[in-house]
């Protein structure tokens, strides 16, 4: 597994790049914001968000535009704001500093098991699925169609289905409240189910999520916010009936 280290640090980077070497990792390290874009993304990216000469957050957002690679974001800012932008801008996860190396490698394996789990099911290995009942891996709510098997999403506008580029996250966010259309999903559901059991980041990370899904959707009112409870999906009432 190939990690992209974007780190300014000199001795933060050595040591880092060593631990994970010694972990079975190989590792690309570059220093700058603009090297990293430039950069083979590998498997996984470990991002510090204080560079040198681009903002952290910029250089998630430019990789976000050309790549779904995980992005672990390395934070040394601690504010509740930050780490919600972080993963707003396509972060799949945050360590702040300091860290414990464990900490980290145990991240970067779930949040790689994640994306190879919904890489290994889109692509073309996994013909000999084509035999299974396809029913249950394609949800579709009004014009909205989500097939879990190879991961996409299409929105029918028009009569023109296009398909939407949903952040992993985005994805399995969508797919939990389309399991059940109509029924509020608590904010604690969602956080268990979409990121881990053992989150301990901000709740307002979901309405984050929220907000980019309805934007790619172009209508608010497929998700509606249920005040003191949760989320449900529902067919906005114009323009799609
Ligand atoms: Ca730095």
């Amino acid at each position: 597994m190939q990690v992209l280290l974007v780190e300014d640090d000199p001795s933060i980077a050595s040591s880092l790049s060593d631990s994970l070497v010694g972990a079975g990792f190989s590792v690309v390290h570059v220093a700058t914001g603009q090297e990293a874009i430039d950069a083979d993304l590998g498997d996984v990216v470990l991002l510090d968000l204080g560079l040198p000469d681009m903002d952290g957050y910029d250089v998630c957002r430019a990789i976000r535009t050309v790549s779904n690679v995980p992005i672990i974001v390395i934070t040394a800012r601690g504010e509740e704001l930050d780490r919600v932008l972080g993963l707003e801008l396509g972060a799949d996860d945050y360590v702040v500093k300091p860290f414990g190396f464990r900490e980290l490698v145990a991240r970067i394996r779930a949040v790689t098991r994640r994306a190879h789990a919904a890489a290994a099911v889109a692509g073309p290995a996994n013909d000999d699925r084509d035999d299974r009942d396809d029913s249950d891996d394609i949800v579709i709510v009004g014009p909205l169609r989500i097939d879990r098997r190879t991961h996409r999403v299409t929105l029918e506008v028009a009569g023109v289905a296009g398909e939407l580029a949903l952040t992993p996250k985005e994805f399995e966010l969508l797919s939990f409240l389309a399991d059940d259309p109509g029924a509020v999903r608590t904010r604690t559901d969602i956080v268990e189910h979409v990121w881990d059991a053992n989150w301990f980041g901000p709740t307002k990370t979901v309405d984050a999520h929220v907000a980019g899904i309805r934007r790619k959707l172009g209508d608010a009112g497929w998700i509606e916010a249920v005040r003191g409870v949760g989320f449900r999906l529902e067919v906005p009432s114009i323009g799609t009936e």
